[in-house]
């Protein structure tokens, strides 16, 4: 039998179906792999009994002929998603061994879909970061190295645990969200395929808040098809979500392999950034003209307040995280320092509690949030969003379907390389995706070539609001072109 981790999604549920393998054996297959790249420390909390119990249930449910839509498959969830029973920590301290009583809207519904939970993924802390670095739990491995070389790469963030853990076949897909570009970084820099969906098309209930004004969870998969047979389960209306919109979910994988014919792509010039490395031009310049070649229109279009996205963001959402982050004071979650009166019990846990790069979001935010900064900065970073908002809207009404950008301005870099001595070094990775949640829209990034140290390098297609489906029938052209990769094992 073939090694049952090397399947794709798609590939598991037919030999499901067919009785090839059972869940049980494709669950144990994943679990082993688990525990052979502990080294890459994608999971922060392993539950295989859950794990097999789920598995055989799944299977009791295949043999009564009741086959849900991701009966038996194995899936990580990322530690910002609430799972019943299970430790939820955002990989922070301050949450300390947090065993929520109820489970997120998302993972309810892979459950609800037959899903198998393999245990929590590692992400930086509340989100924050671009190299899973920032998260209590220490960095995560990337699979990928560069060739010749030992040195051990991030795997991009905040979602790094579900990128790397997909990538190293740990895990048939991954939940992850994604604020500035969590989702889409990651599997840029793993060769994975990741989508953030509309603002509002999955719930964030139960999800750990990080700027509720951008956030989304979305999966992270093997192949675009997988993506969409992920993001069918995971999105949908829930009320106890305000912000969840009452649209009902396509049939993503339905959109796989439709023809894009007489699509219109746009090619903003504004992402055409000075020093951005030859090979990232190259590989968007090949991945223009593959849409072109199964009948897609290339046009130029202009973002013209693309250069303000970034500084804009970096102030929404610490803004936005300065309150959210208000909740974990030592009386409600997790850790408690000892004190004296209540101030300092706020003081001393806080202090103790979050690492420094949640400590300068807060910082941050607190500042731009308060009298007198409050419309120079804050206000003003609002006004700057709705004029990003309107340069994607000009650009959809002159009837552009989709816009192609690379996802990030460079390949996997190693840990500790970067923003050690200027945090704004690693904010600049997040150029090309931010102002996709600035907007709301759709973002999917698809793996479509290597740079000449052989590091995966990743393409990003938005789209319309709610039209997912045309970035995912995009995105398997460029799959199909580019062909699929796989690191070479070493751990
Ligand atoms: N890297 C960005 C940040 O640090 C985005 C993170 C995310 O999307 N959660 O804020």
């Amino acid at each position: 039998m073939t090694d049952l981790t090397s399947l794709t999604l798609a590939e598991a549920r037919k030999g499901l179906a067919d009785k090839t393998f059972t869940s049980l054996e494709l669950t144990d297959a994943h679990l082993s792999a688990i525990e052979k790249a502990r080294v890459l420390n994608a999971f922060v909390l392993e539950t295989p009994d859950q794990a097999r119990n789920m598995a055989r249930e799944a299977d009791a449910n295949i043999a009564r002929g009741e086959v849900g839509p991701l009966a038996g498959i194995p899936l990580g969830i990322k530690d910002l998603f609430a799972t019943k029973g299970v430790r939820t920590t955002a990989c922070s301290k301050i949450l300390g061994n947090f065993v929520p009583t109820y489970e997120s809207t998302v993972t309810s519904q892979l459950w609800r879909d037959g899903a198998v939970m393999l245990g929590k993924l590692n992400n930086d802390e509340f989100a924050m970061g671009s190299a899973n670095e920032t998260s209590c739990f220490g960095p995560v491995g990337n699979p990928w190295r560069r060739e010749g070389s030992n040195t051990t790469l991030v795997p991009g963030g905040s979602s790094g645990g579900s990128a790397s853990a997909v990538a190293a076949l740990l895990c048939m897909g991954a939940t992850a969200t994604d604020t500035g570009g969590s989702i889409r970084q990651p599997a840029a820099f793993t060769a994975t395929v990741g989508i953030k969906p509309t603002y509002g098309r999955c719930s964030r209930w139960g999800i750990v808040a990080f700027a509720s004004s951008l956030d989304q969870a979305g999966p992270i998969a093997r192949s675009v098809r997988d993506a969409a047979m992920l993001l069918r389960s995971m999105a949908g209306h829930d009320p106890k979500d305000t912000t969840s919109v009452d649209i009902a979910v396509p049939d993503y994988e339905a959109a796989i392999g439709k023809s894009v014919k007489g699509m219109k792509i746009g090619i903003p010039r504004e992402y055409r950034l000075d020093g951005m490395p030859a090979e990232i031009e190259k590989l968007w310049e090949a991945g223009a003209q593959w849409l072109k070649a199964a009948g897609a229109e290339l046009v130029e279009v202009s973002l013209p307040h693309t250069k303000y996205a970034l500084p804009a963001y970096y102030i929404v959402a610490p803004a936005e995280a300065s309150s959210n982050l208000a909740r974990y004071d030592g009386v409600r979650y997790g850790l408690r320092e000892p004190a004296k009166n209540i101030t300092e019990l706020y003081e001393n846990t806080r202090a103790s509690g979050f690492g420094a790069e949640v400590r300068r979001r807060v910082m941050i935010g607190t500042y731009v949030l308060s009298a007198g900064y409050y419309d120079a900065y804050y206000l003003r970073a609002q006004k700057v969003r709705t004029l990003i908002k309107k340069d994607f809207e000009d650009c959809f009404a002159k009837g552009v379907n989709a816009i192609l950008t690379p996802a990030t301005p460079s390949a996997a870099f190693g840990i500790g390389e970067k923003g050690g001595a200027d945090p704004v070094e690693m904010y600049l990775n997040d150029i090309f995706t931010v102002t996709v949640n600035m907007a709301g829209l759709p973002g999917i990034a698809v793996p479509s070539g290597k740079d000449s140290q052989g590091l995966p390098l990743g393409l990003q297609l938005i789209g319309r609001p709610f039209e997912e489906e045309t970035l995912f029938s995009l995105g398997e052209v460029i799959e199909q072109a580019a062909g699929r990769f796989t690191p070479a094992r070493w751990w």
